[in-house]
């Protein structure tokens, strides 16, 4: 098929299969492939709006076994610069979340052996007792699977006990591209397979939580990988309707053991479209101006996005990668109302809370994006003693050996 007959059997309302997305994807000019997201984006979304969260983007340890060859952040076990995350400092994040007008914690880390299934139910507590409206969007796939093999449970009581301490929702990372060949390359296929991703987000789904949907390209993967990740969560979508979004963000190289480029804009942008033609049935795709910019972020609201994703107020993983946008809630507002959009604030799922909370009371600016532990001080907190541990370096802190 040509790419006209592609787009008019497309718009006539056939979907897209893995090879018309693909001739779409190479062949036709990026204009037009916008063209077609908007179009999409303005039917799911005709009143205009463009929606974004409060939220804060904690990352509670960077002890990590998986060693992902992409990832910059992770520190193995032992590391002097290795940290675990105290109580007391996640309530204190909290309090500061709320005081910028945010409700929710997304709180992912790496797979630490030394922090057990039992650390994340009192934790979870702790936050739900304190602030009983704060939601918790909490360990992506892989790292449920880690909690589950730590644990020796399965992955769906793993969840079943996560949601009765407080669980409320689950982020879509560690998806990178849902291609076994491409996972074992990048050191991420033990962390968890595609079907082991896709399959945590199945009993998620199934438990009531909603949970969103991540890719991240541009690393080893072809054209066709990328295409095949999105239509394995087309699949599941069709099957369980649990996913919020999508987000695709282009692998970041600096300070990683794979090194290599940074996809261009124009990847980007293309890649969002022909990710909301295939995706036609996930209501919402996010910007993705922390590792794009705020520029090409505001140009994705051309390009089939409708949401601006999160108005950081941490953030410590792809910044250890070389991305260091920051924008505040004045900014993100500022460039969805230069775009042409109606700005508005909405919770995990996507419904609207209000206009910009700065129009409604003083919020102080946030001109540069906190980081796990600002002092640089490493180390695990205190309480994290109190359990037991699995890895020869953390029996000895604790005194155990
Ligand atoms: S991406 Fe996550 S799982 Fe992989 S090494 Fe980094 S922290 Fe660990």
């Amino acid at each position: 098929m040509t790419v006209d007959q592609i787009v008019q059997s497309y718009r006539a309302g056939l979907r897209l299969t893995p090879e018309t997305a693909r001739a779409l994807y190479l062949e036709a000019p990026t204009s037009l492939l916008g063209r077609m997201a908007d179009d999409v984006r303005r039917a799911k979304h005709p009143e205009g709006v463009v929606t974004y969260i409060i939220d804060r983007n904690v990352n509670y340890t960077n002890v990590c076994v998986a060693r992902c060859k992409f990832c910059a952040f992770y520190r193995p076990v032992g590391s002097p610069e290795g940290y675990t995350l105290g109580f007391d400092e996640i309530y204190r994040k909290i309090e500061e979340t709320i005081s910028l007008g945010g409700g929710q914690l997304l709180l992912q880390g790496g797979h630490n052996p030394d922090v057990p299934l039992q650390w994340y139910e009192d934790l979870f507590r702790g936050v739900k007792q304190r602030y009983p409206d704060f939601k918790l969007h909490a360990l992506s796939p892989p790292e449920i699977i880690h909690i589950s093999r730590l644990s020796q449970l399965t992955v769906p009581d793993v969840i079943q006990r996560l949601i009765a301490a407080g669980l409320d929702s689950v982020p879509g990372g560690g998806a990178e591209i849902l291609v076994d060949r491409v996972r074992r390359i990048l050191n991420c296929y033990n962390k968890a397979t595609a079907d082991e991703w896709l399959g945590v987000m199945r009993e998620a789904h199934h438990a009531g939580l909603r949970t969103t949907a991540t890719m991240m390209y541009g690393t080893v993967e072809t054209v066709e990988e990328r295409l095949e990740h999105m239509f394995r969560l087309r699949d599941v979508q069709d099957e369980t309707g649990g996913f919020t979004a999508f987000i695709a963000w282009s692998y970041q190289p600096q300070h990683t053991e794979l090194g290599g480029q940074e996809a261009t804009g124009v990847d980007y942008l293309r890649t969002l479209a022909i990710a909301r033609l295939v995706l036609d049935n996930f209501d919402n795709l996010q910007s993705s101006w922390v590792t794009q910019g705020g520029k090409v972020g505001q140009l994705s609201l051309a390009y089939g996005a409708n949401d601006m994703g999160s108005v950081m107020i941490e953030e410590n993983v792809v910044r250890a990668a070389g991305a260091e946008y920051c924008m505040d809630e004045f900014e993100v507002v500022r460039n969805i109302e230069n775009a042409g959009f109606v700005p508005r604030r909405r919770n995990m799922h996507y419904e609207i809370l209000g206009d910009p909370i700065f129009r409604e009371r003083a919020v102080p600016r946030m001109l540069e994006l906190a980081v796990a532990r600002a002092g640089g001080a490493a180390g695990e907190s205190a309480d994290l003693r109190g359990y037991a541990a699995r890895s020869a370096a953390g029996r000895k802190v604790r005194g155990a050996e």
